[in-house]
């Protein structure tokens, strides 16, 4: 009989017989002329090479070491995923790969996860398979610090599915629509930032919704936080919202004259580069030296313009719609080239003789008051303006068909990496990172709540593994009345003397003990000398980071907004920081009612650079995003599990009871196979409809024994 050897993304070798005959091993291309002896050499060899495609079947499991040893071997040979279990590990690889072909989606649509090599299409694909098997809606949580690849893994979901689900021509324009919106988001939510030249600034989390086919019919978005302070201020070395860079780069010179607007970036205070230390002169920015060039090269703002115009159309914008659109985003440049002037400290507008008569109206504030109210009223309108177009997007995504409401969803979750600054962070650095740290206490629920419920749905007992849990920090900025956002809000909506100094001392008092919270002050009255006065610091589960109070309470002007009344009234004003956490609280519930699938990404260096494996990066990543607790989990159980049938139809052949078929209940087969092959007790379990194996080596001595 011939044979065909394939190493199989778990790193077993199986031996089956080839579809056509041959003797072919996929993975390491090796024809088998040479015999089936030879091709399982070339295989354990390749083995050795490329690393298992599974951690679970590392030999030194608790081994950090040999899990990053792992990570390294198979970066250099480009391969990008591994697994662990069924949650996928993707590396950067920070250069394009000839892995997301049609041919490849081709070759994962309906294959079993753990017949074919690691991949982000086999993710995809199981909860597409999921969905319409079990009728469940799913879910499928992209994390990782920023610039590890989350954004580019859910477009490769978003395309995989675009391809590969059934389609006709109103589906045909559901999915353009689908795959439309996001040059369209990140035109006016992506920005370039040290980490990664195309930075998500918002949180974002899209349903695609599927109908009784499976084709995909529409689909929903939902935003989170958008970095407002971003369209006001840079830090060295970052740049404002692609979109206006795109608009002045690209935009046609008949557009850009009906908009009042110039070809040259440089002329756009907000789009000028203010050194760090020239910030603090809020109304000086036009006379900087050393101007931020607008050109980045892994940036083209001309052709990206260009196809966002042309995903603005697909989505259903008409001609009138994207020049409104795009005089907003003018008027955004216009008014931070407003000036302030006055003699007697309070500011009047000096750059335009109508606005000057206008300002007139604007009740006498001082120079810095002035600009600030300048910035605010620019962030409110950007940030307003990226809400409407997420409506907008939404609308045109909207699930139409009146005869059936009834869909099946598929959630992708993008959001904003983790942020570990050196410099200290603001109120919206605080929000990514809170957000952050919620969702890694899903995935620790998660992944620890779905081992445990298989393990019970099948009647086996086992012992849990020990685990950081974060819900600790998680407490210290979301509980009631004594977290940071209680205390804030308390602060922001206060009448009277609240000020940064009475929040960070209001915190102190409540928070000061605990064991993730730092300030300046120290337990014994002194103080610690490398922390700012005006800062405290959360030691988060991915790192340290100090948050200004001062960027806190920003939301304090909310404060002014509202007379003494309305704050005395039972229902109070909300917060940014409470309206986020909210938002928050309801994405778990979305979340949380859906099966989850994970994709866990890492960044291999800070360079942006290909082929580089910066270790202590990897290892700090590897250790927060809890993977080694997750490894843990899953070999503390039973690294294999398998259906009855399919183990029997399998192995069948090795044992004379069970060859050529088995007339029994298949459990029972199994039980006959396993007796004959004389596995120990404490190797396996036999649950309700799968057998667990607990050793890889078990499985491996079975397929072994195929062989001969
Ligand atoms: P942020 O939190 O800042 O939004 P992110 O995790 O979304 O970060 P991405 O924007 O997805 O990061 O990736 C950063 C860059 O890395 C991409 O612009 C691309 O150049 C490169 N990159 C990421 N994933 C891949 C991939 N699979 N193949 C090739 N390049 C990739
Ligand atoms: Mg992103």
């Amino acid at each position: 009989m011939e044979l065909r050897i394939q190493l199989i993304p778990t790193g077993e070798i199986i031996l089956a017989p080839g579809k056509n005959g041959e003797n072919y091993c996929h993975s390491c291309k090796v024809v088998g002329s040479d015999g089936v002896r030879a091709m399982m050499e070339s295989a354990l060899t390749a083995r050795d090479r490329v690393g298992v495609q599974d951690f679970v079947l590392l030999e030194n499991y608790t081994s950090e070491a040999a899990f990053i040893e792992n990570l390294r071997k198979r970066f250099k040979e480009n391969l990008i995923y591994t697994y662990i279990g069924s949650v996928l590990v993707s590396m950067n690889p920070y250069r394009d790969l000839e892995i997301y072909t049609k041919n490849h989606m081709e070759r994962y649509r309906g294959v079993n996860f753990y017949e074919v090599s690691p991949h982000i299409y086999a993710v995809g694909d199981n909860s597409y398979r999921s969905m319409r098997t079990e009728g469940k809606d799913q879910c499928i949580l992209i994390s990782g610090e920023s610039g590890a690849g989350k954004t580019e893994a859910s477009k490769k979901i978003l395309q995989y599915y675009a391809v590969t689900c059934p389609a006709s021509d109103k589906v045909q324009t559901i999915k353009d629509r689908l795959l439309q919106s996001n040059p369209v988001l990140e035109a006016f939510g992506n920005a370039k930032t040290l980490r990664n030249d195309n930075s998500s600034r918002f949180g974002k989390y899209m349903d695609i919704q599927f109908d009784f086919k499976g084709a995909p019919v529409g689909g929903h978005i939902i935003n989170y936080l958008l970095e407002k302070s971003r369209v006001v201020h840079q830090n060295h070395g970052e740049r404002n919202f692609h979109i206006f860079y795109q608009l002045i780069e690209g935009g046609e010179e008949d557009l850009l004259r009906r908009l009042g607007l110039e070809r040259n970036s440089q002329q756009y205070q907000f789009l000028v580069k203010v050194s760090d230390n020239n910030y603090t002169d809020l109304n000086s920015r036009q006379n900087q030296i050393n101007p931020f060039p607008p050109g980045v090269s892994s940036i083209n703002d001309r052709s990206e313009w260009k196809a966002v115009k042309k995903a603005l159309t697909v989505i259903g914008f008409n001609e009138d719609e994207i020049e409104e659109l795009l005089n907003i985003i003018a008027s955004v440049l216009h008014l931070g080239n407003v000036q302030y002037g006055g003699e007697d400290g309070t500011a009047c507008i000096t750059t335009d003789t109508q606005i000057k008569y206008l300002s007139r109206l604007v009740s006498p504030l001082n120079l810095e008051q002035a600009s600030s109210a300048r910035d605010a009223l620019s962030k409110a309108v950007y940030g307003r303006t990226f809400t409407w177009l997420v409506n907008k997007i939404n609308a045109s995504l909207a699930y139409k068909d009146d005869s059936s409401k009834h869909y099946s969803v598929i959630g992708l979750l993008d959001i904003y990496g983790f942020e570990v600054s050196k410099t200290t962070g603001n109120f919206e650095q605080f929000c990514i990172n809170y957000c952050n740290e919620k969702l890694q206490q899903l995935f620790i629920e998660l992944t620890l709540k779905s081992e445990q419920d298989e393990y019970e749905a099948e009647g086996i007992t086992w012992e849990p593994v020990q685990y950081f849990n974060n819900k600790i920090i998680c407490d210290l900025v979301e509980e009631k009345f004594k977290g940071i956002i209680s205390i804030l809000d308390e602060e922001c909506l206060r009448p009277g003397d609240a000020s940064d100094i009475t929040f960070l001392e209001k915190l102190e008092g409540t928070v000061g003990g605990h064991a993730h919270f730092v300030t300046h002050k120290l337990a014994d009255g002194k103080t610690r000398k490398v922390m700012g006065r005006d800062e405290f610091r959360l030691l988060h589960y991915a790192g340290e980071v100090n948050y200004n109070v001062m960027c806190m309470s920003e939301n304090k002007i909310l404060n002014q907004c509202f007379d003494r009344e309305e704050l005395s009234d039972k229902k109070r004003p909300e917060t940014a920081a409470t309206q986020f956490k909210a938002s928050l609280a309801k994405l778990m519930e979305i979340l949380m009612s859906k099966e989850p699938s994970y994709v866990r990404c890492i960044k291999p260096n800070d360079a942006k650079q290909a082929g580089r494996f910066d270790e202590v990066l990897i290892r700090h990543q590897v250790k927060y995003l809890g993977l080694m607790e997750n490894l843990r989990v899953r070999r503390a159980g039973f690294s294999y599990r398998r259906h009855y049938e399919v183990f029997l139809r399998r192995y069948k052949s090795l044992c004379p009871e069970t060859w050529p078929n088995w007339q029994g209940k298949k459990q029972d087969g199994v039980a006959t196979l396993v007796k004959h092959l004389g596995y120990k007790p404490e190797e396996y379990k036999m649950g309700r409809s799968k057998i667990f194996i607990r050793f890889p080596k078990t499985l491996f001595a079975t397929e072994d024994a195929l062989e001969t």
